[in-house]
């Protein structure tokens, strides 16, 4: 059986010290295995990518761009493997994985335009004859840690950037579908990347311990659940560390009772159940404020509902696919059965569909769950499922402190008519990311990317001029000529101009 390897100083390594399955989602079956890195094997992808650092940092910046606008180009052409390496071991749809794909795609175009923004800032006669600059340096070997969810996109949110500001890179991707991040290394080996500035380690626990605690690292970019976010954040941080640490979320919409009922319910269909739910920035929570939006509401989305389409990725009239792992769609099953057994209403039972050919697969069809209560399980917790609940407000505030008081801060959205109420939503809510009547505000790759509270640990986010100031150190220089002949005595008060 194919084991997929490690890509370190610009060769495929196989070196597995230890191996785990790799699951088709859509057919249950193991389809490959992982190699799952020990600390040696980690180890020497951190010294290669040191060792790439020394000519790397020196490297002009507008030589670093080119390749990565080579390296762009053969995303492009690459993309139809790309998404199918991305179904087989995901389970997303095409449609899905070529949308993930162009988002990751936009962060190589920003990265393109790293010259112009590493350009620093220049001061002339901050004082007599002294001119005064600052410049944005490399840290230096940068780690990059990330989810199952999109293992093109997120990957692509940090390298592009940290190699164009002069980084080198060693990426350790999740384990559950560790393919993409391989096709992507051989892709930038083709673009013209030296050996060593981008390495991937597949593994578990083991390998991220390793580059939390490795001194050569000078910085760690993490994506994933809020818990391991967490631990990353704190451990990389007490190891001397920049850290910025992604996590989980819990994204609400209010549905305004002057919202246009057809197009809130058409945008929270795929912003609920579009991947099986299993984006950070999915809608899993919708507040209705009073029982007669609740109502419209519940009517029109239970109808919506009996179109959707699960089933496998190569079917691109699928509405989305699989959750991850059986014991995912488990747990998944089990905040269903939670919600019902806590006094919640399942409207739409989305437990154990018959998908015709994958009766293996780990599916879960759309589930719509109504007069749910802060408090239950299936609403203080991310489900990551397609699973959208449906909690009744009596007003506007009372629906806006519910996503206040919850504990993630990712995404949210507001579908209304009134720009008034839009407007004092948006500037009261604590939330990263707010949508008004659009359903998955993610940033565009020129803003940043990140939520509040505990969706993020860490002061920037990531891509965009976040991910510039993240992926540099600033150093002042002050510098002076004088003029021939101009002599002056030491000078014992503080220097001022
Ligand atoms: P995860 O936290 O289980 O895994 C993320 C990474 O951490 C993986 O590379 C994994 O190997 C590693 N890891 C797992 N357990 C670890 C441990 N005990 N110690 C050290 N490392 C460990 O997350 P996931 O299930 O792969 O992804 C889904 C989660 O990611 C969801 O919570 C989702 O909301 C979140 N997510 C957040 C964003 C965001 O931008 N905020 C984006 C995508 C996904």
């Amino acid at each position: 059986m194919n084991t997929v390897g490690h890509f370190i100083n610009g060769s495929t390594t196989e070196a597995a010290e230890r191996t785990q399955d790799v699951f088709n989602p859509a057919t249950g079956t193991v389809s490959k295995q992982v190699a799952i890195a020990g600390k040696a094997t980690v180890e020497e992808a951190v010294a290669a990518a040191q060792e790439a650092y020394k000519s790397w940092r020196n490297t002009q910046p507008a030589k670093r761009a080119r390749i990565m606008f080579k390296f762009r180009q053969l995303l492009e052409d690459n993309a139809e493997k790309i998404c199918a390496l991305i179904g087989e071991e995901h389970g997303k749809i095409s449609h899905d994985a070529m949308g993930e794909l162009t988002r990751g795609i936009d962060n190589v175009e920003f990265a393109c335009g790293a010259p112009q923004m590493l350009k620093g800032e220049h001061s002339r006669n901050v004082g007599p004859d002294i001119d005064s600059w600052s410049e944005m340096q490399p840290l230096g070997v940068v780690a990059g840690i990330t989810p199952f969810n999109f293992p093109a996109m997120v990957p692509l949110w940090m390298f592009p950037l940290a190699i164009v500001c002069g980084n080198t890179f060693v990426l350790k991707p999740s384990e559950r579908d560790p393919s993409c991040s391989l096709l992507l290394a051989q892709l930038l080996q083709e673009a013209g990347l030296p050996d060593g500035v981008f390495n991937v380690v597949n593994g578990d626990k083991v390998a991220v311990d390793t580059l939390l605690t490795d001194p050569r690292v000078e910085a760690v970019s993490f994506v994933g659940s809020t818990p391991i976010a967490e631990y990353v954040y704190a451990t990389a941080t007490a190891h001397g560390k920049r850290c910025q640490a992604l996590g989980g979320a819990k994204n609400h919409a209010i549905i305004m009772p002057d919202a246009d009922m057809d197009n809130a319910v058409a945008a929270l269909t795929g912003a609920a159940f579009g991947s099986s739910g299993e984006r950070c920035m999915a809608l899993s929570v919708a507040v209705c404020v009073g029982d007669e939006a609740a109502d419209r509401f519940i009517d029109k989305m239970s109808t919506a509902m009996q179109d959707l389409k699960v089933g496998a990725y190569s079917d691109s009239s699928n509405d989305f696919g699989p959750v991850i792992t059986e014991a995912h769609m488990n747990k998944v099953n089990g905040y269903i059965a939670s919600a019902a057994e806590q006094g919640a209403t399942i409207v739409v039972d989305g437990r154990n569909p018959k998908v015709a050919g994958f009766e293996n697969g780990f599916f879960v069809g759309g589930t719509l769950i109504d007069n749910v209560k802060a408090g239950m399980a299936c609403y203080e917790e991310e489900i990551f499922g397609p699973v959208l609940l449906v909690v009744r407000a009596d007003s506007m505030e009372q629906a806006m402190q519910m996503i206040n008081d919850h504990e993630y801060g990712n995404g949210t959205c507001i579908f209304t008519r009134d720009g008034e109420a839009a407007r004092y939503f948006s500037d009261n809510i604590l939330v990263g990311m707010v949508g008004i009547n659009v359903p998955l505000p993610v940033p565009v790759a020129y803003h940043s990317f990140g939520g509040w509270k505990r969706s993020l640990f860490g002061d920037l986010g990531t891509y965009g001029p976040d991910g510039v100031r993240f992926y540099t150190k600033r150093k002042t220089i002050t510098q002076r000529w004088p003029s021939s002949g101009v002599r002056e005595g030491a000078q014992f008060s503080f220097p001022s101009n």
